[in-house]
């Protein structure tokens, strides 16, 4: 969805609008969308500089980094960024290092649904998680921890479990 920077009116422009995307469009890769992500956008011209704020929200199915199980994760990123001419990203050591940061529209246009995109992708987890204190799988037997109740015998000399008696010992 192109913006043609030179028609954004004075006023900017709003938008309320729904992406599909694939799960191939996603940096984690076993994740899958569940539902179009929606968004609530507002683009603004100020001089040279576009102005774009809003926020996404969709639903993703992850799966879980621990327990390697299948869990829905609701994402709800809001952004305010600021997009440069290209003019300026060619002459980046010229640039003051408050637009370092800063990211860049190409040919006069602005893709929507790639500033929707990437600021989706940002948004995720790195180590996505069903639960922040899922326990994940047993390294005798592979089944969920979950409760601790397996019933194996975690070999004591596990370095996993050599390290948290050393934790423990040292808050002591
Ligand atoms: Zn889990
Ligand atoms: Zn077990």
């Amino acid at each position: 969805m192109l913006i043609d920077v030179n028609d954004i009116p004075r006023e900017g422009l709003d938008f309320d609008q729904d992406f599909d995307f694939g799960s191939f469009d996603l940096v984690e890769e076993e994740a899958a969308f569940l539902e179009p992500v929606h968004s609530l956008v507002s683009v603004k011209k100020v001089g040279e500089e576009v102005l774009v704020k809003g926020k996404l929200t969709t639903r993703l199915s992850f799966i879980c980094s621990r327990c390697l199980r299948p869990f829905e994760y609701g994402v709800e990123a809001a952004f305010d960024l600021a997009y440069l001419p290209e003019e300026l990203d060619e002459e980046k050591e010229e640039l003051a290092e408050e637009d370092l940061g800063k990211f860049f529209y190409y040919h006069q246009q602005l893709d929507l649904r790639e500033v929707i995109l990437e600021q989706l992708n940002l948004s995720l987890p790195l180590r996505p998680l069903c639960s922040e204190d899922c326990e994940g799988l047993c390294p005798v037997c592979g089944q969920l921890v979950q409760n601790g109740q397996c019933g194996c015998q975690v070999n004591l000399s596990d370095p996993r479990l050599e390290k948290l008696k050393s934790f423990l010992r040292d808050k002591r």
